[in-house]
């Protein structure tokens, strides 16, 4: 991120009071970017929720606390539509992938057309990593993200940068740092996908993670089926407030005979319902929440999950109208 650049950009656009919103990861240095806005006459609040992609705007607060701009730190455009303007300022981290990815090669051995993915703060090593790939006589490709214009780029929950390659490549290569979006993707696919974590310079293929989590995800709507009471988790959060799927859901499970309740909160956690009587939970915030069960100690079911046991259920019982009617007596 250049400095001079963003606050030139500030003032261009005659920001008066505006209020900073930054990832975890970027906490370290939001004082320093902060003091040199400020210089600029440009008054800062700082936003210290945890901010977890630009689904999660905080444009409603900064307007309430007299803001002119929103400046979003770390993502890109998510689409939702704020009630202030917003500058989204993606924080590029420079690093060559060359060497990591020279000492993994025998590990990409077996996959010759690769799919490159990473996400925005490495996205300008990825074009570096596929000249180098195709020097080793690898194919490469890219497809364009729907929220973004930018050449494979993934979110933890939009794969529009990988599927539409499905059938034409190998595997999938995510170069980054975690598991979090890769394992989404992983998820969706049957093709392998493999990680090359810039932080612990390992290469994994997360196939073994990917059938361990729909293990437990079958599992869990083995344990919803003869569940009673389901609590569906809404968040406020503008880019994963699904209000009338909340609604369709409720409609859904008591059509199935269970009670179901909507529970609305800003930041989901397990201390905001402990207490409460809920034998399962259904995600209807972000959609890799499901896969927090173990923080949750609960089931936790996607909408999807909620529409097959629906469709389940309406199998079992014509199932058995058909056995009923076999077995009346014919006059
Ligand atoms: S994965 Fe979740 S947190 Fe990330 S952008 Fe999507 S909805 Fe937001």
């Amino acid at each position: 991120m250049d400095i001079d650049v963003l606050v030139t950009r500030l003032a261009s656009q005659g920001a008066k009071r505006i209020y900073i919103q930054a990832p975890e990861g970027l906490k370290t240095r939001v004082q320093e970017i902060a003091s040199r806005i400020e210089a600029q006459g440009i008054e800062v609040l700082l936003g210290c929720d945890p901010t977890y992609g630009a689904c999660d705007l905080r444009d409603k607060e900064a307007k309430a606390l007299g803001c002119d701009l929103l400046l979003h730190i770390g993502h890109t455009d998510f689409g939702v539509r704020p009630v202030l303007p917003v500058l989204y300022e993606p924080y590029a981290i420079p690093i060559d992938l060359v060497p990591l990815l020279e000492r993994h090669l025998p590990g990409l051995e077996g996959y010759r057309t690769l799919s490159l993915l990473t996400t925005i703060q490495f996205a300008d090593a990825l074009e570096p990593a596929a000249r180098f790939l195709e020097r080793q006589g690898k194919r490469i490709l890219f497809a364009k993200q729907a929220r973004n214009q930018r050449e494979g780029l993934l979110l933890g929950c939009d794969w529009t940068a990988a599927l539409p390659l499905e059938k034409e490549v190998d595997a999938y290569l995510y170069l980054g740092s975690g598991r979090f979006h890769p394992l989404g993707l992983a998820l969706k696919t049957e093709k392998p996908v493999l990680a090359l974590d810039v932080e612990q310079g390992t290469l994994t293929d997360l196939g073994k993670e990917r059938d361990r989590l729909l293990r437990i995800k079958t599992y869990h709507r083995g344990i919803a089926k003869d569940a009673t009471t389901f609590g569906i988790l809404l968040t406020m959060k503008e880019g994963q407030g699904f209000v009338r799927q909340a609604f369709h859901l409720k409609t859904a499970l008591q059509a199935m005979g269970k009670q179901a309740w909507i529970l609305v909160m800003d930041e989901i956690s397990p201390a905001k319902i402990a207490g409460m009587k809920l034998d399962v939970l259904v995600n209807c915030a972000c959609p890799r929440m499901d896969e927090d069960f173990s923080l949750f100690k609960k089931p936790i079911l996607n909408p999807a999950d909620v529409y097959q046991l629906q469709r389940e259920a309406a199998a079992a019982d014509a199932h058995v109208m058909v056995e009923e009617s076999a077995a009346a007596p014919r006059a």
